[in-house]
């Protein structure tokens, strides 16, 4: 809490064009620590669509899906240090000229990309997503290449992208700040025509404009609860082959101290140190550690327009991973497993509450199943070794 508001005086005392800079100065902060950009690039509500025209003037209007295609790029934009507001446009120019900012299966190329949530069909090699990134020409796989998220830190690249450094991002460009926004996006997709992002270059900043709040205007303000946009996906918190159910939600005897009690999570063991993901993309209302508690994150999401929050508890304090007022996206690394407070050894213990934070519980292991999670592989796993049935 002390950061944010050490964040927002900064906010108070730069002016907007600084912003991105100061947070990207703090320097050596961990690759995996998100970087909160309040103001700079905090998302607004979702318009249902926007319309804008491009340099040679034809119309392009957007639909909701693929603004929030947009919004991923913002969001995951303001996460990577060393992207600035240009960076955003720029990888929104891409998107926009590779797919139209539509998530394309390919289906010629590989069957099972229909298997992932999409927006169409594509036929262009093997390209796939919004950035129409190859597998073969090495940018991921089919399963990380149809995630929209795994895309956009992709095209960012950088030393805490995912293919660091090769193929390069917009990042390991060097001086891809001084270069016309269309040719950097050139260089990044290594296409033979920089005149058809340029093209895109007003629809991009049309849509930097309507999606962003505007910076806080240095009265006050700045302070505002961010909104938390409609979720592009939900995935299963733990990685793929990681994890085994403990402790199901529902009435029990307590492991620890025998009574008869609600337990209002579902308990999935896994090592100490297993990477827990975000279920959905959303906002951090709560990220702590007490002794006698543990570790707790809670994060409030927007799924098919309705809030629901999720609970992630018995992290160490050294495996929590995101701050209050963070955006983070689905999948997004937020802690890791640990078996701190009420707990019989390294386990996550999820909570899923539908109407949001304060409203009850459901059964998280079945809303999971009810929204069609996907599992996640994850690139940095730690298999788990040692399942032993940490509960609580
Ligand atoms: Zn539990």
């Amino acid at each position: 809490m002390k950061k944010l508001a050490l964040l927002a005086l900064t906010l108070l005392l730069l002016g907007p064009s600084t912003i991105l800079l100061g947070v990207a100065t703090l320097g050596g902060t961990p690759a995996t620590a998100t970087v909160c950009t309040p103001g700079a690039l905090a998302l607004g509500p979702i318009p249902d669509s926007l319309t804008a025209s491009t340099r040679t003037g034809e119309t392009v209007t957007l639909n909701r899906q693929q603004l929030t295609h947009a919004a991923t790029i913002i969001t995951i934009g303001g996460q990577t240090a060393g992207v600035s507001r240009e960076g955003v446009i720029i990888a929104l120019m891409a998107a926009l000229t590779e797919s139209t900012l539509r998530m394309l299966a390919n289906t010629s190329a590989y069957p099972e990309s229909a298997e992932y949530p999409n927006d169409g069909d594509g036929s262009d090699h093997d390209s796939l997503g919004l950035f129409q990134m190859r597998p073969a020409s090495g940018w991921g796989t089919v399963a990380e290449l149809m995630d929209p998220t795994y895309q956009a830190r992709a095209f960012y690249g950088g030393e805490s992208g995912p293919n660091y450094p090769s193929p390069r991002g917009l990042l390991n460009i060097p001086g891809w700040q001084q270069m016309d926004p269309g040719e950097a996006a050139q260089a990044v997709e290594v296409s033979a025509y920089p005149d058809r992002y340029q093209n895109y270059q007003p629809v991009a900043e049309a849509i930097l404009t309507a999606l962003t709040r505007p910076a806080p205007s240095g009265n006050g303000g700045g302070d505002e609860t961010p909104v938390v946009p409609e979720t592009t996906r939900i995935v299963f918190p733990l990685p793929e082959g990681t994890w085994v159910r403990t402790s199901p939600f529902g009435w029990r005897d307590d492991p620890i101290t025998g009574e008869r009690r609600f337990h209002a999570g579902s308990d999935f063991a896994a090592a100490d140190g297993t990477p827990i993901y975000a279920v959905a993309d959303g906002v951090v209302v709560q990220a702590g550690y007490t002794d006698a508690g543990g570790g707790v994150i809670v994060i409030e999401h927007t799924v098919h327009g309705e809030p629901v929050a999720s609970m992630y508890v018995h992290m160490w304090s050294h495996g929590i991973h995101v701050t209050e007022g963070d955006t983070v996206t689905a999948g997004q690394h937020i802690g890791d497993v640990g078996s701190s407070g009420h707990s019989t050894g390294p386990h996550l213990h999820l909570q899923i509450h539908p109407g949001g934070a304060n409203a009850d519980p459901v059964d998280a292991d079945a809303w999971l199943t009810d929204h069609g999670a996907e599992g996640i592989t994850g690139g940095d796993t730690t298999p788990a070794l040692c399942t032993a049935g940490g509960g609580a």
